[in-house]
């Protein structure tokens, strides 16, 4: 395994890595600082919690510690984009912590508050601007930041930056950076816009994958409950009721469902709290901090929403809805039992998400086990999906579905269209 002192990072850098206690490199930051410090463009596909903040900012830190260059008036050398407020503060932070001692001027530029501070520190000139994309948007607009003189630019968090409506904003930006750059596209996953993105943005970049470790799995008791759709709020409740729970997270597929079950929870004087992407960040701040300090014990969220929550106490991960993609499922039981401490991963599963529970116990290489106990338990096997035969009915009948026949306008109402103009 590569060691810190192997990678060929400034000595003010190792010291500061030191200082914060960090023995050996994560996998992601073994395998991206070499290439970054290097030049390379790079394509990260890695979520909170793999250590990719330090994997960007220690070669990024190591560039401007070796090409000390006088500071332009609004142009900053390094630009992050980043979805959140939180996150923004987060980078910014762990920046000025691996930076200690080197006069980096760095700055968070995000919406929500005044823009006068932000307007005056890019006046007087920054190295490393950590920004979220609307008050990026609007600054680009009052010409208080120009970003001609970008030597690194790092886009973090790209899906959730999709997921939250911002791809507009963030290809407005992209549109006004140099040409000659280097760049870094952080992603968990891979949807079709942002690969495409990528394609655009990066040049020949090295790419990095790196997906959590499968033994905190190990160390989750997971259970699988089939029950009839109806029935999942009912077991919902009686779990959160019944057992002992610290805290819960609550996954849902989408943001509306999300939303639903906590209307449900808080008819049963359950409180809870839902985040995703339509929500505000205030909104989502609130919650989160509401969550983390114990006031609610149930926070329900969507895949995407969750993927910043940095919260070490959740002693329950909920699926309310199983997700389609198996590596989602670690992602999200892998959750609790962090730091050491227990964790349970409850699965709820209806008649039509059978096929997921196959395609997840392929992939942990594991039977979960049924709890049939539970009240609402349905006995529902897996079958592959029904074909339908010729005649309509299921069945594994050979013929196939007779093809729907196309639709055409005959020429009569095509004339009768074309004259209502
Ligand atoms: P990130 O994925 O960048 O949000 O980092 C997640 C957490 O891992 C943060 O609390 C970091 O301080 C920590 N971390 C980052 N790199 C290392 C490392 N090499 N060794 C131990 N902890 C680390």
């Amino acid at each position: 395994m590569i060691t810190f002192n192997e990678l060929n990072l400034q000595p003010q850098i190792h010291e500061a890595i030191k200082m914060k206690g960090y023995e050996n490199p994560t996998p992601i930051q073994a395998q991206a600082i070499p290439e970054l410090l290097v030049g390379k463009d790079l394509l990260g596909i890695a979520q909170t919690g793999s250590g990719k903040t330090a994997a960007f900012s220690l070669p990024i830190i190591n560039h401007l510690a070796l090409n000390p260059k006088k500071l332009e008036a609004k142009s900053p050398r390094v630009l992050i984009l980043t979805p959140t407020r939180e996150l923004a503060t987060q980078i910014d932070g762990s920046i000025k912590t691996y930076s200690q001692g080197m006069n980096l001027r760095t700055k968070v530029i995000f919406g929500g508050v005044g823009a006068t501070p932000q307007v005056n520190a890019l006046r007087s000139g920054l190295d490393i601007v950590v920004a979220t994309p609307g008050r990026l948007v609007d600054l680009m607009g009052s010409k208080d930041i120009k970003l001609d003189q970008v030597e690194i630019f790092v886009l973090d968090e790209a899906d959730r930056m999709l997921d939250m409506g911002f791809i507009h904003d963030v290809k407005k930006m992209i549109a006004r950076l140099p040409k000659n750059k280097q760049t870094l596209l952080f992603s968990a996953t891979m949807p079709r816009d942002i690969e495409d993105l990528a394609k655009g943005l990066l040049k020949n970049p090295k790419k990095v994958e790196v997906t959590p470790e499968s033994t905190t799995v190990e160390k989750i008791t997971q259970t699988m409950n089939y029950l009839k759709k109806d029935n999942k709020v009912a077991l919902l409740t009686k779990i959160i009721q019944e057992q002992d729970i610290t805290s819960a997270l609550v996954f849902t597929r989408t943001k509306h469902g999300a939303d639903r079950v906590v209307r449900m929870l808080e008819k049963e004087s359950i409180k809870a709290a839902a985040i995703h992407g339509n929500k505000s960040q205030n909104n989502r701040e609130r919650a989160l901090r509401k969550f983390r300090e114990g006031e609610i014990k149930i926070l329900v969220a969507t895949d995407i929403a969750a993927r910043g929550i940095d919260v070490s106490h959740i002693s329950h991960v909920i699926n309310y809805n199983l997700p389609e993609d198996p590596k989602s499922y670690v992602h999200r039981i892998g959750r609790t039992a962090r730091a050491g401490r227990e964790g349970f991963a409850i699965s709820f599963c209806d008649e039509q998400e059978m096929n997921h529970v196959h395609t997840i116990e392929k992939h942990i290489r594991k039977k979960i086990t049924v709890d049939t106990e539970q009240p609402f338990h349905e006995e529902l096997t897996f079958s592959p999906r029904p074909v339908r035969g010729r005649d309509g009915r299921r069945g594994k009948g050979k013929a196939k579905a007779k093809p729907k026949k196309k639709l055409s306008m005959s020429k009569k109402a095509r004339r009768r269209r074309s004259f209502k103009g």
